[in-house]
């Protein structure tokens, strides 16, 4: 069988962050708003200030206004609500997003309900979840999607056109990428299955897959002979695991060398899933700012 085609979710991600430049432009001169990203971190994680700085960079190089409110550990869940309730009553903000994890002194879901949704680019908000856990069939996505599982499923589209009847399994658990990912998938009128670690014989399970999707996190843990040959798989997972130069190297999910003699289509690790995060928050900040504008809006 022919090796697998590579999903460039690089070059995806790079054409995305390009129309939502064109697109920024185009509300500015229709007479809209510019765009404004909000970003909300609390502590000193040196990977979440990476994160965050990043996107600030990108919503600017975009035309996009950034705001950037870096709070100590300390922070208290009524401080951290007070600035959220700033953010929501400000025009220029069209997206506010608050870095996650939180710490352990701050209740999460009263952080994500405090988000006012129709600024909710991460789509965590409950009111977001909702809509997306009840959008019918092809329905149009009016409404913030959480950006990864957003990513997923334009690559998918991209790569196969509709997704009509084809059986999905989806392997993880998490809020942030599993299920919105299984929903986005029925809305596109897949056959969707959700594994988890208690699921039984999940090698016999993936192997009816169409498309696979992996969000496990756990290093090459999806084998070659647990793919259905041509099938199409996207692995979101992103593990540190040691390299031979004693440094560490990026694998996903899925045993990469393994799956491209097997799969149709496969995402790499590095270079994949990945980009698609940062552009989907992009690409959501302009959807809000636009929503808030009245003007037209390109469905997802
Ligand atoms: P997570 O919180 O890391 O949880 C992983 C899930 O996998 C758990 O809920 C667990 O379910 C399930 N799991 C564990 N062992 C399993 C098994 N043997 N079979 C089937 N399922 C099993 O999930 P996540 O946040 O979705 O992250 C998953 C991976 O995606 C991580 O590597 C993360 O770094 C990556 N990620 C990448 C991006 C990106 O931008 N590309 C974004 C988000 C996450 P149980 O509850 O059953 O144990």
């Amino acid at each position: 069988m022919a090796e697998a085609k590579l999903i460039d979710g690089k070059a995806f991600a790079a054409g995305l962050r390009q129309r939502v430049a064109v697109g920024v432009g185009a509300l500015i001169a229709a007479g809209g708003p510019k765009p404004g990203l909000a970003t909300v971190l609390i502590g000193d994680d040196a990977a979440s200030q990476v994160y965050v700085r990043s996107k600030g960079k990108l919503a600017a190089e975009l035309g996009m206004s950034s705001f950037d409110h870096r709070l100590p550990a300390a922070t208290t869940e009524a401080e951290l609500l007070a600035l959220i309730a700033l953010l929501n009553a400000d025009n220029g903000v069209h997206g506010i997003l608050v870095q996650l994890p939180l710490p352990k002194h701050i209740d999460t879901a009263q952080v994500l309900l405090a988000v006012d949704p129709a600024k909710d680019v991460d789509g965590f908000h409950p009111l977001n979840v909702g809509r997306l856990g009840t959008v019918e069939s092809g329905a149009p996505l009016d409404f913030p999607v959480p950006c990864t599982p957003l990513g997923v499923s334009m690559l998918l589209h991209d790569v196969l056109g509709s997704l009509s009847g084809c059986r999905a399994v989806v392997m993880g658990r998490s809020n942030l990428v599993r299920r919105p990912a299984a929903r986005l998938l029925l809305r596109a009128d897949c056959t969707v299955t959700i594994a988890h670690s208690r699921t039984r014989d999940l090698p016999a399970l993936a192997r009816q897959a169409d498309i696979l999707v992996a969000a496990v996190g756990r290093p090459e843990f999806v084998r070659g002979d647990w793919i259905k040959p041509g099938a199409t798989v996207i692995d979101v997972g992103i593990n540190r695991v040691p390299a031979a130069d004693g440094k560490a190297r990026l694998v996903g999910d899925v045993a990469f060398a393994e799956a491209l003699s097997v799969a149709g289509h496969l995402t790499p690790v590095p270079g994949g899933v990945g980009p698609m995060t940062v552009a989907c928050l992009m690409f959501n900040t302009l959807q809000e700012a636009r929503r808030a504008s009245g003007l037209a809006f390109a469905a997802a």
